[in-house]
């Protein structure tokens, strides 16, 4: 088994998915899970085919005419092969083989509901599924969930208007990048593209590791398809909130664990 990495990423789109969106940008780094490093980024846009509308919606967000993305994009069939292209230069291994599943753990904001379904058909177009989503992990880290979740906690814990991320003029909790960002000092009045969306949610990843790796552990709501890898839930157990790797044990909580995949060591403290 090779090492594992973090794939942080974001996509930019031309509409929702139900309303035949297209991904027109992908961004992505590669991070250390041991050292929260990032060893490589890869960004891309992508052309619009004729036929496929720019919505509206879209096009206020980030601004990228169909003309515009024509003279600076490939098609999505050659972006596709240039992230594979990027991956392997890498050193991931890219094939349907069980030895080579789970090589990367996909990090990123709102990446449930959105980006991981963008991935999956990106790489279903290009004919690629299979081998592609093989390289992932199961469990997958949304941080949009886990800010949502830490909030939750603060406000179980210490009352209303005591959470985490909240927006400075209301006190109310959200977990946007933005608001995440903020808390960790990072300049949101920026204007940002998919890149700096994938760097930041990574960013906040490694930030809820340092400091709710306890919830991390639990906060399980968040997989992909991977019928290569076994599916922990029947025994008891904890994850890596560093690799994700699934723990058995019998004793949950108020323990010291050592992680065998990545040799971190984190404490849960909460029962
Ligand atoms: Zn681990």
């Amino acid at each position: 088994m090779k090492t594992r990495l973090f794939f942080g990423y974001d996509f930019e789109t031309s509409n929702l998915l139900r309303h035949g969106g297209k991904p027109i940008e992908v961004a992505a780094v590669l991070v250390d899970i041991k050292t929260g490093e990032e060893i490589a980024h890869f960004q891309q846009y992508m052309y619009l085919e004729p036929g496929e509308k720019m919505g509206e919606e879209a096009l206020e967000t980030h601004g990228k005419t169909k003309a515009w993305l024509k003279k600076n994009g490939v098609s999505r069939k050659k972006a596709f092969g240039r992230i594979w292209h990027w991956l392997k230069k890498n050193g991931v291994s890219i094939t349907t083989k069980p030895e080579h599943a789970g090589q990367l753990i996909q990090v990123g904001q709102n990446i449930a509901l959105f980006d991981s379904i963008f991935l999956k058909e990106w790489a279903k177009e290009a004919g690629y599924e299979k081998p592609f989503m093989n390289v992932f992990t199961r469990r997958y880290y949304d941080t949009m969930y886990v800010a949502q979740f830490i909030n939750d906690v603060y406000i179980k814990a210490y009352g209303y208007g005591a959470h985490l991320f909240k927006v400075p003029e209301t006190g109310h909790p959200s977990p946007s990048l933005e608001h995440q960002a903020i808390v960790l000092g990072e300049d949101v009045t920026k204007a940002h593209g998919a890149l700096w969306d994938a760097r930041t949610a990574m960013k906040c990843h490694l930030q809820h590791i340092a400091t709710h790796a306890d919830i991390l552990t639990r906060a399980d709501t968040n997989w992909t398809e991977n019928k290569n890898i076994a599916d922990p839930a029947a025994t008891e157990g904890v994850y890596c909130p560093h690799c994700a790797a699934w723990m058995s044990s019998d004793t949950s909580f108020h323990q010291k664990y050592s992680c065998i995949m990545c040799a971190n060591t984190f404490y849960i403290q909460e029962g």
